[in-house]
């Protein structure tokens, strides 16, 4: 990793904390920044941010059910639905 602004080597990955706000509540989120010796510059890695942001994220996501309510549940809702429709259609019963 080379400093985007110098060009220099002296460029020092570290690892930031902060606290946020998130859905009305006070999450930390952790990210790394680079820290240019030469021009004493901080370079934000907005990749590991990013990766922060979905963390918490998908532990909202786990904490309400999001997945499980919308992504399984109604596919197989769907799936009985369509199987009860097949067989009236088709006039076959499930004991033949
Ligand atoms: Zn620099």
């Amino acid at each position: 990793m080379k400093c985007p602004l110098c060009d220099s080597d002296l460029v020092e990955k570290m690892e930031k904390k902060d606290k946020a706000v998130f859905k009305g509540e006070e999450v930390e989120i952790s990210y790394y920044i680079y820290h240019c010796e030469k021009c004493d510059e901080d370079i934000l890695d907005s990749e590991s941010l990013e990766q922060s942001w979905r963390k918490i994220w998908n532990a909202y996501e786990k904490e309400n059910n999001y997945q499980s309510h919308k992504k399984l549940k109604e596919p197989r809702e769907n799936l009985n639905l369509t199987q009860e429709e097949l067989a009236t259609l088709s006039g076959k019963s499930k004991y033949l």
